[in-house]
Order: structure tokens, then sequence, then C-alpha cells
């Protein structure tokens, strides 16, 4: 399958991951929206969080644990954690992950 977070985990392309273990990996963005850019997803492919949450609600439990420990230790006083998800919702790439943003006053609507 030609999954670029699938080849991040596999250890094929030259990223080094912020955090590993089993079941989740976290990453910095590439393209980062705010001083703190994170990436948490897990190992295995899933395309989206409709997919995770009724095929493996603990590891949604897992994920989201997961990022908002990384989003306490990255903040000033908030955070923003976001999961685009299909086309309209503006996903690009189509393995599940939540952003951690981080390190900017947020605006809203996020557009
Ligand atoms: P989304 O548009 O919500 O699917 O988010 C995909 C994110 O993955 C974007 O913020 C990209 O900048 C990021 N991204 C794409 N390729 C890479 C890569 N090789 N390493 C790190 N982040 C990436
Ligand atoms: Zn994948």
């Amino acid at each position: 399958m030609d999954c670029i977070f699938c080849k991040i985990a596999a250890g094929q392309v030259p990223v080094t991951p912020v955090y590993r273990d089993d079941d989740l990996i976290v990453i910095n963005d590439i393209n980062p929206q705010s001083p703190h850019h994170l990436l948490v997803m897990p190992v295995r492919h899933v395309e989206n969080v409709v997919e995770l949450a009724d095929g493996d609600p603990e590891l949604v439990g897992k994920l989201f644990r997961l990022a908002a420990k990384i989003g306490r230790e990255q903040a000033g006083s908030g955070f923003r954690l976001v999961v685009n998800t299909g086309a309209e919702g503006g996903q690009t790439v189509d393995h599940v992950h939540v952003h951690v943003l981080a390190g900017r006053l947020m605006g809203w609507p996020p557009g």
C-alpha cells in the first residue's frame, strides 16, 4: 500500500519519531502550522477516525490520551487537537492521525 505514514511507521522514510510504542507513533509535521505541530497516529493502517472508532475504540482512547499528554507538554495556556476526516474535512493523508497544535493563539472558525 502506498501510504506515507505506513512507510514512516515501517522506518522506510528517514523521519525520526518523537515517540513510539507498539501501537502509536508521534512525528513532527513536515509543514507546521504552529510553533509546535505534531502528528499522533496508530502504527497500523486505519483510514480515518470513523473506521478507528468502529473497529478499535480502545485504540481511540490510547490515541487521544497520548495526544492530550503531548498537548499538555507542548502547551502554554492551551492547545488544539484536530482530526481532519474525508475530503471535505480536509484530510490529505488517509491514515488516521491527530494533529497537536500549540505555541500560538488559535483562531476560530478554523477555515
Ligand atoms: P491531513 O491534511 O489532516 O490529512 O494532515 C496530513 C498532514 O501530514 C499535513 O499536515 C502534512 O503536512 C503532514 N505530512 C505529510 N507528509 C508528511 C511527512 N512525510 N512527514 C511529516 N508530516 C507529513
Ligand atoms: Zn497507512
